[in-house]
C-alpha cells in the first residue's frame, strides 16, 4: 500500500467512527468537528490531507515548531483554522495570539491577558479553557470549578472569546470513568456555553473519541489514529 493510500484508509476509518459514534448517540456528524492533531505528522501527511481537502482544523502542541511549519508558504496557503492544544508559557503569548484562531489550553488569567493584548487588530482569537480530570500535577488545566471562574473573567477580554471547555482523559481510565468525567464537563459546558452561541467542547483523542461523542464532544482531537 502507498502512504497516500495508508493516509486515505486513516482518514475513511476516523470518519466511519465518528460517524457511528453520533448514529448511536443520536447526534448529526455535522455537529462535530474533525481536529486534526498534526504535532507528530510528517509534512508531507499533512500536506496530502491539506491538498485532499479532507482537513481544516488542526492542532499543535508547541508555539515554536508550529511557527516553523504554518508559516512556511506551502502550508500557509491552505485555509486552515489552527489550534494550539498544548500549554502555553508566558513567554510565547504573542507570537501564539499571532500565529493561531483558537488556543484550547487557557489555564490561568495572566497568560489569558497578555494573550488578548497581543491579538493583532480586526482578529478575534478564540479561546477554550482546559479542564483538567486528574488530581496529577503533570497535567495542565484547573479543576472544573476552577475552570467556571476563570470562563467568567475571560468573558471581560475584547479580542479573545471564549467559547468552551477542553479536557485530556486522564491515563489509565476506564470507560465507565470516563464516560462519567466527560458528562459531567459536558453538564457544565451547557450551562456556561448554552446552545445558539458558537461554542466547542473538545472532548476526546484517538482512543478516546468515541465515548467523548457519545458523552457530546464536537471537536475530537485525533492525531495518531490518522497519521499512523
Ligand atoms: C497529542 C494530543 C492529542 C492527539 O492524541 P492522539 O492520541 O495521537 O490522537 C490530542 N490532544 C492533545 C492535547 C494532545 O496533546
Amino acid at each position: 500500500m502507498t502512504r497516500e493510500a495508508k493516509l486515505l484508509q486513516n482518514f475513511r476509518e476516523v470518519q466511519t467512527a465518528l460517524a457511528a459514534a453520533c448514529n448511536q448517540a443520536e447526534r448529526r456528524l455535522q455537529e462535530v468537528t474533525l481536529l486534526a492533531v498534526t504535532k507528530y505528522a510528517q509534512d508531507a501527511d499533512v500536506l496530502f490531507f491539506l491538498k485532499q481537502g479532507l482537513i481544516k482544523h488542526v492542532g499543535e502542541s508547541r508555539v515554536q515548531q508550529a511557527f516553523s511549519r504554518w508559516t512556511k508558504d506551502e502550508f500557509s496557503a491552505f485555509p486552515t483554522v489552527k489550534h494550539l492544544i498544548g500549554h502555553l508559557q508566558h513567554n510565547k503569548a504573542a507570537k501564539a495570539a499571532r500565529l493561531f484562531d483558537f488556543i484550547d489550553s487557557l489555564d490561568d488569567l495572566e497568560t489569558a491577558q497578555l494573550v488578548n493584548r497581543h491579538v493583532p487588530a480586526g482578529k478575534i482569537l478564540r479561546g477554550l479553557v482546559q479542564v483538567k480530570l486528574t488530581n496529577r500535577d503533570t497535567q495542565s488545566g484547573l479543576p472544573l470549578e476552577k475552570a467556571r471562574e476563570l470562563t467568567l473573567q475571560l468573558r471581560r477580554l475584547d479580542h479573545l472569546k471564549v467559547c468552551g471547555y477542553m479536557a485530556i482523559a486522564p491515563q489509565g481510565a476506564t470507560a465507565n470513568e470516563l464516560k462519567m468525567l466527560f458528562t459531567t464537563i459536558k453538564q457544565a459546558f451547557d450551562e456556561d456555553f448554552p446552545q445558539g452561541g458558537e461554542r466547542y467542547l473538545s472532548l476526546g483523542m484517538s482512543e478516546d473519541f468515541t465515548i467523548a461523542i457519545k458523552a457530546g464532544s464536537t471537536l475530537p482531537r485525533i492525531g495518531s489514529k490518522l497519521f499512523a
